[in-house]
């Protein structure tokens, strides 16, 4: 790389113009493409002799256990319906706690005496498989002499094919166990959490007057990702190794001029997206938005929501489809959480709801919030479960990556509240007084425009700094990262909202056993939650430092890094509630712990030797080549007895530049050589010492670029990969 001439002909946009319109699909109907590789229960019920269906079906819905004696029929029916799509092999495919999915392949062939094969797949197969557990790291559940783990065919998500280049493979989602049976991975607490949660809410549903035996947890999670040329890209070892940029001049352009958000997208860009959700849907994944997100080159995609086990696993697919098809357009997909400083990062907000089996939202306040009781009681549980777990909720997005956003000024902040909007937060502030009647109704906006509708009006308005917002009829968990397995995050949500869920099914249970109607219960267990827990509201700006002082008045949390926020994870309570709703215990719980802070300890310590790496391979030597150059330009001046002001100056801005620049590398450099004798004791160091030195060695390279002549500068510019589109 190098020039800026090579540099602007290497990026692939002039591949991408040369091969415009080949890549599309032969057209045919979306609706026909949708879910036609998932074995999804069309695929199922085609397929499968009607008791066997039936069986499945009631596992799927119940919870059943699938009897082994089905499950052969289910495997070769399975793997008929792969077969004749093409597969060759099948995979177990899982979410071990590296935060990304893992597969091992293994063919459906089997050999013949008569020297030709078969192809072969029976439910013990289909059931589990034994991936060596001992290069996935389980924080310490399992030592490597005890190294089998298990994988478990989790039948409530649909299994799809992976289409790649040479072949088709049949995908199985699945749990990942170790051989004690400690759960080694993501999927299985989230099962856990979303059983425990329906069993607090049936109690609840039931006081109502409902016979639904079974609540799900919905979710649909927004991602937020940016593209750039992948030529830029592969010039930058800072993107390709640690996922974010940690050097780079802000553009003279950035995001100020707010014409990026929902502007046009560009060809390129959707024709990749068009790609990316052609994939999605054959697989069954319903994805439904696009748009361009506030900084330049940021996109977002959203699904519609579905049962959280389905849509986590939806999620993952969602992350790898989007890596994985960006290439063909000559681009790359990147997910981290702020791989640009100076313009926003990347969440993905985790929309979150509770429904019933019949399909009723438990937090649809229906026609009129006031009167809808049941709703008050589920909304009231959230906002306890909120405020009593806030370290929880705050733990599980903690990641180095996410504290750019969450610790900086910018998307929601680390203090974790509650935005109710201004209708709600009345009722429930009259409720707390005793008082009846809400004057702000939910009715209609009128917009003002004769030719336009009238549009019904949420009960939850917008406001875009809170972490964790009504929005209507779901809560919008939006500090979650661009990044993360939204797993984590529900199964937080999930324990918290369970046991608080618990606490009030409790509450009401004895008052209505006692001879109280239901209707003064509950209004004097939402009385005393509101009391209890209307410190966790919060409608204004969250950005605010006026807010900081008001939420630490209000004894709320602020972890604002992730050494800070994670110890969270292993607070009593928040042990005792995951134990006694049989989620995690404490081993399962305190190696989530364990390895979130290996991560962390980790990505620093990348991050940082990047740095140093750039700093003396890349940025250094152009600039010394360039002071060289100046050196010579005041010699040859001076010989020439022509005044040279302009020179000198830069001779001497650049040589104190350089000299700082040196310092910091071998401070850094210093720095990472420390040895640690704790995780903790490593994390606060990395916190402390080495990521202030990074800022301190970036901001002077930062100053070195600005100042370096274009044409030799090694690395692509924000410029050059946040507008070439
Ligand atoms: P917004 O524009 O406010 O973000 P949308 O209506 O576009 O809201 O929805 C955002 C996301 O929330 C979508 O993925 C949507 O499917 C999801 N969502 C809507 N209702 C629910 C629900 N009941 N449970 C979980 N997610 C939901
Ligand atoms: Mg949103």
């Amino acid at each position: 790389m190098g020039s800026v001439a090579s540099r602007l002909a290497a990026a692939s946009i002039r591949d991408w113009d040369i091969h415009r319109g080949t890549a599309a699909d032969a057209p045919s109907k979306a609706t026909e493409r949708f879910g036609s590789l998932a074995f999804n229960d069309s695929a199922q019920k085609a397929r499968l002799p009607k008791e066997v269906y039936k069986a499945l079906r009631r596992t799927i819905a119940n919870g059943d256990r699938l009897e082994p004696s089905i499950a052969d029929t289910v495997a070769t029916a399975m793997k008929d319906w792969a077969v004749e799509h093409g597969a060759t092999h099948y995979t177990h495919w899982f979410q071990p706690l590296t935060g990304i999915t893992a597969e091992k392949h293994d063919s459906f062939l089997v050999p013949t005496p008569d020297g030709k094969a078969i192809a072969e797949f029976n439910g013990r197969e289909l059931i589990q498989g034994e991936p060596d557990a001992s290069s996935f790291p389980s924080g310490g559940t399992r030592s490597t002499f005890e190294a089998r783990g298990y994988t478990a065919w989790d039948p409530t998500s649909p299994p799809w094919l992976l289409k790649s280049t040479n072949g088709v493979t049949l995908v199985i989602p699945s749990a990942f166990l170790s051989w004690t049976g400690d759960a080694l991975d993501k999927k299985t607490p989230l099962l856990r959490s979303m059983e425990a949660l329906s069993a607090q809410a049936v109690r609840i549903l039931r006081l109502f007057g409902s016979d639904a035996r079974r609540v799900i947890t919905t979710c649909g999670a927004e991602q937020e990702y940016f593209l750039i040329d992948r030529n830029f890209y592969f010039s930058r070892p800072d993107l390709i190794n640690a996922g974010r940029s940690l050097f780079g001049a802000r553009p003279p352009k950035g995001q100020e001029m707010e014409d990026q958000y929902f502007g046009s997208i560009p060809e390129r860009v959707l024709a990749f997206m068009m790609e990316v959700e052609n994939e999605l849907y054959r697989c069954g994944v319903p994805v439904k938005t696009r748009h361009n997100e506030v900084a330049p080159s940021q996109y977002e995609v959203a699904p519609i929501f579905e049962n959280a086990n389905v849509a986590t696993d939806h999620q993952m697919m969602t992350m790898e489809t989007l890596k994985r098809v960006a290439p063909k357009y000559g681009l790359a997909c990147l997910l981290h959480e702020k791989p640009f400083a100076g313009v926003n990062g990347s969440g993905k907000h985790v929309n979150w709801s509770m429904s019933d089996e019949y399909g009723n939202n438990l937090l649809n306040p229906g026609e009129t919030p006031h009167d809808n009781i049941q709703f008050l009681v589920f909304c009231a549980a959230v906002l306890r479960a909120v405020d009593k777990f806030q370290g929880l909720l705050r733990a599980s997005i903690a990641s180095a990556g996410n504290d750019h956003r969450l610790g900086a000024n910018e998307a929601p902040p680390a203090i974790i509240s509650v935005f109710l909007g201004e209708m709600l937060t009345d009722i429930f502030e009259q409720i707390e007084q005793g008082g009846a009647k809400s004057t702000k109704k939910g009715g209609v906006l009128d917009t003002g425009v004769s030719v336009l509708p009238m549009l019904p009006r949420d009960a939850g308005d917008r406001n875009r700094t809170s972490p964790f917002a009504f929005t209507g009829n779901k809560f919008e968990f939006r500090a979650v990262s661009a990044n993360q397995n939204v797993a984590l995050p529900n199964v937080a949500l999930n324990v918290a909202v369970a046991d608080a869920l618990d606490h009030v099914a409790t509450d009401l249970e004895r008052a209505v056993a006692s001879g109280k109607a239901l209707e003064d219960a509950v209004r004097a267990l939402l009385a005393r939650l509101v009391k209890e827990h209307k410190r966790i509201i919060f409608n204004g700006n969250g950005y605010s430092a006026e807010w900081k002082v008001e939420a630490k008045r209000r004894g709320l949390l602020n972890r604002p890094d992730t050494p800070s926020a994670l110890p969270e994870l292993l607070k009593n309570e928040v042990l005792e509630a995951f134990e006694r709703h049989r989620v995690l215990n404490a081993r399962e719980l305190r190696a989530r712990y364990e390895v979130m802070l290996e991560a962390y300890n980790k990505t620093i310590n990348v991050e940082g030797q990047l740095m140093v790496l750039l700093a003396t391979r890349y940025i250094l030597p152009a600039a010394l080549a360039y002071q060289t150059a100046l050196a010579q330009n005041v010699t040859a001046v001076k010989a020439a007895r022509a005044s040279n002001g302009a020179g000198k100056k830069t001779l001497m801005a650049m040589s104190k530049l350089l000299d700082a620049f040196r310092k910091r590398t071998d401070a850094l450099q210093a720095a990472l050589e420390h040895s640690s004798r704790s995780a903790e004791e490593h994390a606060n160091h990395c916190r402390d010492v080495i990521l202030p030195l990074m800022n301190a060695l970036r901001d002077v390279g930062d100053a070195i670029e600005v100042q370096s002549p274009s044409d030799t500068w090694p690395l692509p510019t924000y410029r050059e990969m946040l507008f070439i589109k």
